[in-house]
């Protein structure tokens, strides 16, 4: 990749904070560093938000929120549609950027802009679609009618692993319904968002609506908008125990709360299943994002006529895949976000095989620079493993197997989590049977991948509540309301 490019992707972000329609500086003028996971070097410094910068983006967002609410449908509908076409646009320029702050390869950061942009283009589809009911009481002796309104001013925290989709999907239905807010990027990937907030200024978002602020202290700075009246909502995708801490202070003022919290998929292959399929519907499974999705398959069940043939195949395809800086040619591995992370995974691995596990293939640190991870297989899985019950967010895929559906079924839903599962089988009866038995949101019945703006995504359990997305998403951002008409 040419550095020259990349350096022309840097220099054209904004790097302040994004309020009332204008750039500037943190109040204090302090500044953070962002840094390329496959470099360790630091790639820009961004604008460290600060509580007085959340508070004046609050201010904006509630001075803004009464015309926005009034707005027409239709306009706010354009406004989106605008931005799906300009994202589309500069899709190569977002790709490098994500590319570069979250480490991802490049063709994957190119799929992530384009769902992005589809949380727009949908949402403006949504916008104008806002309906009410009109119906007669049961007893003949009266009419009832309801509308939906915007909530009002929101909170939007976003993790760094989607950098740019995971804000799309809530900014998206934000605008649609009529709701101000204040977004709060994760401080590792701040850039995608301040682009995204530049493209939204530039195809005539009114001032105030977005206001964006980028912090290393997240907890100060969004603290006392939970004790501000004028919020109304927080929406929050991102780990489970942070999760929980936002909602004790949602209870404050009762605001309104959507959840899209940690994952523990599994992916369940059954005796009947074709193997061809699921193998390669496997590898999307684990090692989309680099295996850093909320989404990615955990653990893999596997019936024991066919793990072993499964995992040996696993571990040949993922054994092959290129790992290095998203920006080269022919990379489908990246690095992970930061050292930590990388430590956590190589911890699960170490304890995996301390219980008894086999590496297949990987199970090993990547060259001595940039914080990478190499793809790795494990069969012979134990109960006692703790990556079993914990979210791996690493290439690594844990084969464990299983001898009856019901032990499948148990084996599966044997999780504090419940956002998505993978099926393989078929055998429609049986496809259908465990899937109304899975405690998920989703399921993937013989596919690897089940992302799609027109779909509710969301989970259950501990993966929080709430649907992002499909004709469900906009409603996290409407309030009904019901009048009793005497006629
Ligand atoms: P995280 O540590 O929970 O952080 C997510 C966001 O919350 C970041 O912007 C973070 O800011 C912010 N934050 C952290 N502590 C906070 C606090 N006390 N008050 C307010 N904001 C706070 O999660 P992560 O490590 O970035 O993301 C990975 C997690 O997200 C995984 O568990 C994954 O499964 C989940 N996820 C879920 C979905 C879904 O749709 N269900 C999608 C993607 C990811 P900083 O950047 O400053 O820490």
């Amino acid at each position: 990749m040419d550095a020259a490019r990349e350096k022309a992707v840097l220099e054209a972000v904004p790097k302040g904070l994004f309020i009332n329609g204008t750039w500037r500086d943190a109040s204090g003028g302090a500044t953070f560093g962002v840094e390329d996971p496959a470099t360790e070097q630091k790639l820009v410094e961004v604008a460290d938000g600060t509580a007085d910068d959340a508070r004046a983006a609050l201010d904006a967002a509630a001075a803004a929120q009464a015309d926005w609410a009034a707005s027409a449908p239709r306009e706010r509908s354009e406004i989106l549609r605008r931005a799906f076409d300009l994202m589309s646009e500069r899709s190569d320029d977002l790709a490098l950027l994500m590319t570069l702050e979250m480490g991802k390869p490049l063709a994957e950061a190119a799929g992530e802009v384009s769902y992005a942009a589809e949380f727009c283009r949908w949402f403006a589809e949504e916008a104008v679609r806002i309906d009410g009911r009109w119906s007669r009481n049961p007893a003949g002796s009266g009419r009832l009618l309801t509308m939906r309104q915007p909530v009002g001013p929101c909170l939007l925290i976003t993790p760094w692993n989607f950098p740019i989709a995971m804000g799309t999907r809530k900014i998206g239905p934000a605008i649609a319904a009529g709701c101000t807010m204040v977004v709060k990027p994760a401080q590792q990937t701040p850039l995608s968002m301040l682009l995204l907030a530049d493209i939204l200024r530039e195809v005539g978002l009114p001032d105030g609506v977005l206001n964006v602020v980028p912090t290393t202290k997240a907890s100060d700075v969004t603290g006392p908008l939970f004790d501000d009246g004028r919020l109304r909502k927080v929406s929050f995708t991102g780990s489970t125990p942070v999760g929980k801490k936002l909602m004790e202070q949602a209870s404050k003022h009762l605001l309104r709360v959507s959840m899209e919290l940690g994952g523990n998929a599994p992916f369940v292959v059954f005796g009947d299943a074709d193997m061809d399929l699921a193998v390669e519907q496997a590898v999307i499974a684990k090692m989309r994002n680099i295996g850093e999705s909320c989404v990615a398959a955990n653990r893999f069940h596997v019936h024991e006529s066919v793990a072993e043939e499964f995992a040996q195949r696993l571990a040949q395809r993922l054994g092959e895949m290129k790992v290095g800086r998203g920006t080269e040619d022919g990379v489908e591995v990246g690095p992970l976000i930061d050292d930590e992370q990388r430590g956590k995974v190589a911890d699960l691995v170490e304890d995996a095989v301390g219980k008894g596990a086999k590496v297949l293939t990987g199970g090993e640190r990547v060259g001595d620079r940039g914080y990478f991870y190499a793809p790795t297989v494990l069969s012979g899985i134990t109960d006692e493993a703790t990556l079993l019950r914990e979210e791996i967010f690493g290439p690594v895929a844990p084969v464990k197997t299983f001898s009856s559906d019901d032990e499948a079924i148990a084996a599966a839903n044997a999780s504090d989590y419940g956002l998505v599962a993978y099926v393989f089988t078929r055998d429609l009866e049986r496809a259908l049977r465990v899937s109304e038995a899975l405690e998920v949101g989703m399921l993937g019945l013989n596919k690897g991948l089940v992302s799609n703006p027109a779909a509710p995504f969301g989970g259950v359990k501990e993966s929080g509540f709430g649907r992002e997305g499909g004709r469900e998403g906009i409603n996290e951002y409407l309030s009904v309301k019901y009048v009793a008409v005497d006629l």
